[in-house]
This record gives C-alpha cells, structure tokens and sequence, in this order.
C-alpha cells in the first residue's frame, strides 16, 4: 500500500536519533514505511475469561480477579512479590520477578483486567507472564486490554508498547497529509473503507470483521493502482510504432503441410492470435502460456517463418545449449524445405565458427538464428531484427531479455514460459502484456499417470521400470544432489542411484548427467541418451527444462519430497512426449504423508499446479523474490483475493472507459500512486 504523501518525511525528522536508528533496522525510512508497517498478528483481548478455563485451555486471554493478599519470597538475592488473586471460579499467584512497586500498583482489595497465561504448578494457578489494568482504565483509549490489539515485528531494543506509541505519533503526523486514491464512486458501489478509516483499523481493529474490511480495501487499492499503472504503460507502449509488418502468411500453410504433425486447434488460435499482433501499428508484447509439451516452440516456429518470409529477422532465444541445440535441429530440417537460412549460436563457438554467422546477421542473408545469451553480446549486429523469442523467459533477467530487445528497433516480442503463471499474478502484475494460452494437448497424447510411492513400494516400481525398457522405451531418474553428504539422512544422490542402477540392470546403458560436469560432457551425454545409447538416464534437475525425448516414458524423481510441485510438474514434463504412454513416480524417502505430493499425483494440469503451488509457497517463492518479498504487496494476497482482483480489473477498465487519460478530477490523485516496481518488468524499455 502506498502513500506517497508521506514518502518524503523522513522518520528523522520527528523521531529521536535512537528510535530511527532503530526503524532504519527495521527497514522504516520514511512515514509511508512506517505508517503501512501493518501488524502480523492481533490478539483477541476482547473476552473475559475465567481463570479455570485459561488453565485448561491453555490460552492467553483476559481475566478480572481481586487482590486478595501479597506475599514475598527470595529470587537471585532480592525480595520478589507474588500476587494473590481470585476470581469467581478459582484462585491464583501472579509471580513477579523484579518488578518495582508492584506491590502499590496491585494493592490487596482492588479489582483489575488481567491478560496472561495461567499454568498449574507446584498445585496451584499460577502466572508469571502477565499484563494488568485497573477496571475503570479497561477499554479505554489507552487501554490495551478489552480490544484486540496488534502486534509488530519489532527489532531488538524496541519493545511493542515503545512501538505503539511511535506509530500513534506517526497517526497524529500523517492524518492530514493522506488522500484517497480511491475514487469515491467505487468506495460507494463496493462498500469499501476511505483509506484513513483503512489505516486505522489496520492498527487499531475495532472488530475481527473491521479489520477484514480493512485489508480486503487495502488490497483492492493494490491491485487498482497497479492494473492503472501497468495498463498507462501499455497505452505508452502502444504509443510507440513499429515501422514492420507481416502481410504475407502464405508460407504459414506449406509449413503446416511439413510439419509431421497436425497442430492443436490451441495452437492455432495462438498463431492466429501473433498474426493479428503483428501486424498492428504497435509492437507485440506477448506471453505465451502453455504447459509442458504443449506445443509453444512450434508456434514460435510459425513466428519465425513468418517474419523470414516478410524479409524480417528473427531470433529465438533459449536458456541452455542443450536446448537452443535442441530447437535447431528440429527446425534446420522443416526450414531447408521451405528454403529459409537459419543457424545456431551459443557461447561454446569458435571465432571461426562465429564469423560468418555474424556477418549473416549484419547483412541480413540470415534470417532465423537460434542461440543463447551469446545472442546479444556486443559483436552481434543484426540487419533488421523484428522478432523477439524469449523461450523459458523466467530463466532469464529483464537486463538479458533488453540486451537482445533492443537490438532490433521496436521488435515485436514473445516470451514464453512453461511454468504456468497463476491467474492473479498474471493479471496483476503482468497486467500490461498480451496473453496467449495453449490449454490443450496435442492430440494422441495419453495423461501420465503418477504415482506416490513410498518406501515399501519402491521394488514393485523397479518391476514396472523392467518392463518398460524391455519393451524398447527410456527413463529418467532425477535425484536432488549429487553426491552423497553424511549430514542428510534419507537422501538418494546421483552417484549412489546411478551406481545402483548399473548393478541392476547389466543389460543396458545407464549415463549419469549432473550440474558439475563440463556443458560439452553435459551435452554429449544428453545426445547418446537422444539416440537410445543409453536406456537410462540417472541426473540431477539439470535436465529440467524443455528436453524433448519423446521415447523416453519413466520419470522417476527420487526423494520428490525436496522438490516443489512447479518443479515436480517441470520434471514430469519430460515424459509423456510420444505416443507411448508414460509414468511417473514421485519416491518419497521422507514422510510417508505428504499433501503436496498428493496434489502432484492427482492432477497433470500445469495451471492448477501453479494455484496449489502459490497457496503453499506464496508468490515470493513463485516470482523468485522470496528475500524481498512482493514489495508491491503489503495487503493482497493472490491466493485468496481472487475476487477483489476480478474487481479491480472490472474497475480499472470502466475507469478508462470514462476518463481515458485520467484528467477528472476524482483520478488525479491516483497518478500520484502509479510507481510501479521494476523487478516485474518482462520486458525492458
Ligand atoms: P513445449 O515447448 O510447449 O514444452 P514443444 O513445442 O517442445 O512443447 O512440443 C513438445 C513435443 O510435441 C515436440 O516433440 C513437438 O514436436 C511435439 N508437438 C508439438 N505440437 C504437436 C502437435 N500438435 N501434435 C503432435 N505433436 C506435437
Ligand atoms: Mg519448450
């Protein structure tokens, strides 16, 4: 949530030297950090309980009890009080430790609000963690009993009630200053809380169903300022014009007639869809979908061809060498009998090699190039590249993908991700891109089947893996690390599977493939088990992404209970190419139950892997900003806020729809909220 009326007030300016320094730990600079810094739990001390319940139900929570006497005894040398009370269901001690004047502040015959944890010991109630105020004080402005109250995470040396007063200030400071981004109409129609009303509640909750209020209005205003923003950086983009075009789709049909396959009508939607874009005034800026072997290198194939026979250059980039090689040989063959040049680079060629390719590109014969980050080092020069392919684009920073980007000049870009991106998180924050999803397999594709297996399982799966390469086909087997470490119990490395597995099965060739070896070692490797040298293939997740072995049709992912389910779902994707049914075994070293692998075993769709996978991991894990967290969102939470996102959509558009470049007076203020965090650009510019 933001407040960028408060942005520029420094903390120094109104807090001691002692205080900032340390909210500055705290990451507090200024009054919007300090003001937004929301609790991370509240304490319900709304109910009055009774001593007895407390002690059975082990619960903290408030109690009114009378003194009834005071007593003393010894601890570290000093005279410590002890404090009788009751109430009307039993008895109790409050033992205090140090604590000066005590005994003034709870003198025998006075009623008090107690909030603690009541244990039983030595046969009696008794409470050393305790807080307490006067009955007439309960409920008070200052009170911190009878209401539910916040609690921060606070560094060392702050305690919380140093803290409430600080942000109490911060109140007082601020009050004035903050402005509603929300237009008024939006906050009438959906019954949402003014922000100031939000704020406080947020610190001060009057009711559990107040404080829901509260962050439900806090993340709709997230969501709204940022599908504005991303939606005004869109019309910006748009802005811009390209000088190329695609008429000409005429090669689109002798490609498909080549293909050794018919395309998915998903796939053709697609391409129908990039048609339409390209040949607008604007640059495409689209994120292609799809899951695992769905077909998206074919469609970005499509693309290619299309701008090669516009008299365009396009470039395919690709997060390995394995797999830019991959992608080339499959092409190079489609592409000689359409008549199209086209070639590999990757960091690996020799100034030799490189030398023509280059020139190629710089005069424009080369139309096609395939490569990785050796695409957009500083010799390469292109003739007139108006294509953009970003294969696994996660794979990759938005400092690489600009590199390549603008080596063209306004070039058209599709990016493309195999691991489905949950909806709200597209829709928020990848809000200003076009998307494209292929939800379809490609015809004759049989499901995987999955399957759980825990320890006492493990010797049927070998049966089952016997059986499968006897009748011809392959297998991986995916291990977490490398080699064995004695300080993990229960873990299968590489080494120790691969040496297992070649004492089980004489009869064929098992490789071993993992991180530590030589990318040319790596790639020799791959390419005999592409051609059925060997049979079996034991490796670490370095073959995770986009291999495409279609005989191959056992995945076995040993202690799969390391893994996360997108990454499970990525290693599942290596099977189940051909026409062959496929297996996959998900082996559990660890506990045998295991909600996520469960989830993995039920269901082979990518995007419902993605929802499951956000609600156990949250978004930071999924967007790789786990450190940082998702500093757009202190509020929204994309697992559950699916409907305030559907509004904030909604309510985005009908507010471009009435004021399309925000001059009303009641969207003013909301230009001022629109600064958008860079780390979620796809693409720079
Ligand atoms: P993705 O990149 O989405 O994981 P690919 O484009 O690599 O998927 O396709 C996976 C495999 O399926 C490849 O071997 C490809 O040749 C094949 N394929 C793609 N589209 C079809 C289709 N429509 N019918 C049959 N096979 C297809
Ligand atoms: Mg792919």
């Amino acid at each position: 949530m933001k407040i960028p009326e408060l942005k520029t007030i420094p903390i120094t300016q109104h807090y001691t030297e002692r205080q900032s320094f340390l909210l500055h730990k705290m990451g507090i600079e200024n009054l919007e950090d300090l003001i937004t810094y929301f609790p991370f739990r509240y304490e319900d001390r709304t109910e009055i309980s009774t001593l007895t319940d407390l002690v059975f139900s082990q619960e903290t929570a408030v109690i009114r009890a009378t003194v009834t006497a005071q007593e003393s005894f010894f601890w570290n040398k000093k005279r410590q009080v002890k404090i009788l009370i009751t109430d009307h269901s039993a008895s109790a001690e409050l033992v205090t430790f140090n604590m000066r004047g005590i005994d003034k502040l709870m003198p025998v015959g006075q009623e008090f609000y107690i909030y603690g944890k009541f244990e039983f010991r030595f046969n009696k109630i008794q409470s050393s963690n305790f807080e307490f105020e006067p009955i007439e004080k309960f409920g008070s402005p200052t009170s911190l009993l009878g209401k539910i109250v916040p609690v921060y995470r606070v560094t060392e040396g702050l305690r919380q009630k140093e803290f409430y007063k600080i942000i109490k200030k911060s109140f007082d400071l601020s009050l004035k200053h903050i402005k509603d981004p929300v237009p008024k109409y939006f906050r009438e129609s959906r019954n949402l809380l003014d922000k100031i009303s939000c704020l406080q509640q947020l610190h001060y909750p009057d009711t559990f169903s107040q404080l829901e209020k509260a962050r439900v209005r806090g993340a709709y205003e997230e969501f709204l300022c940022t599908r504005i923003a991303l939606e005004l950086r869109r019309m910006q983009e748009i802005k811009t014009t390209k000088e190329h075009r695609y008429p000409n789709k005429d090669i689109l049909t002798k490609f498909k007639q080549e293909l050794p396959f018919k395309m998915t009508s998903a796939q053709e939607r697609v391409i129908q869809e990039i048609f339409e874009d390209l040949n607008q005034e604007h640059a495409m800026h689209r994120l292609l979908q799809g899951d695992v072997g769905s077909g998206k290198t074919t469609v970005a194939l499509a693309s290619m061809i299309l701008a090669a026979a516009n008299g365009h250059q396009a470039a395919f980039l690709a997060p390995t060498e394995v797999l830019a090689f991959q992608h080339y040989k499959k092409i190079k063959s489609l592409l000689e009998i359409l008549q199209i040049p086209c070639a590999l680079l990757t960091g690996s060629f020799s100034t030799k090699d490189r030398q023509p390719i280059l020139e190629g590109l710089k005069l424009g014969t080369l139309p096609i190039i395939i490569g990785t980050h050796a695409l957009f080092q500083k010799e390469v020069v292109y003739h007139n590249l108006s294509l953009v392919i970003i294969d696994e684009q996660h794979k990759f920073g938005v400092e690489q993908r600009g590199m390549l980007i603008k080596k063209g000049e306004n070039p058209d870009i599709l990016a493309m991700t195999a691991t489905p991106i949950p909806r709200t998180i597209t829709l928020s924050l990848y809000g200003d891109l076009d998307i494209s999803i292929i939800d379809e397999l490609p015809a004759g594709r049989q499901e995987i089947t999955t399957t759980h297996v825990k320890k006492s399982q493990y010797r049927a799966m070998l049966d089952k893996l016997h059986k499968e390469i006897h009748k011809g086909r392959q297998a991986f087997i995916v291990c977490p690390f490398i080699e064995e470490n004695e300080n993990m119990v229960n873990v299968k490395s590489a080494e120790q599977v691969h040496a297992e597995f070649v004492k089980l099965f004489p009869q064929y060739n098992v490789s071993i493939v993992h991180g530590r070896m030589t990318q040319s070692e790596k790639d020799q490797i791959m390419k005999e088990f592409a051609l059925n040298n060997s049979q079996i293939l034991v490796a670490t997740t370095v073959i995770e992404v986009g291999i495409d072995i279609p005989n191959a049709t056992i995945m076995i992912i040993e202690n799969a209970e390391r893994f996360g389910l997108a990454q499970l779902h990525q290693l599942r994707g290596r099977v189940g190419r051909g026409k062959d049914k496929s297996f996959c075994f998900a082996v559990n070293h660890g506990y045998d139950a295991d909600l996520r692998l469960d989830i993995f075993c039920s269901t082979t769709d990518g995007f419902v892997i993605a929802e499951e996978d956000l609600k156990i991991r949250g978004p930071g894990e999924i967007l790789g900003v786990r450190q940082t967290g998702v500093p757009v969102f202190k509020l929204a939470d994309f697992a559950k806020d699916q409907k305030i996102l559907q509004a904030s959509v909604n309510d985005s558009q009908l507010i471009f729809e009435k004021d399309p470049k925000l001059e009303l007076p009641i969207h003013l203020s909301l230009l001022e909220f629109l600064e958008l965090d860079s780390s979620f650009r796809v693409f720079s510019g």
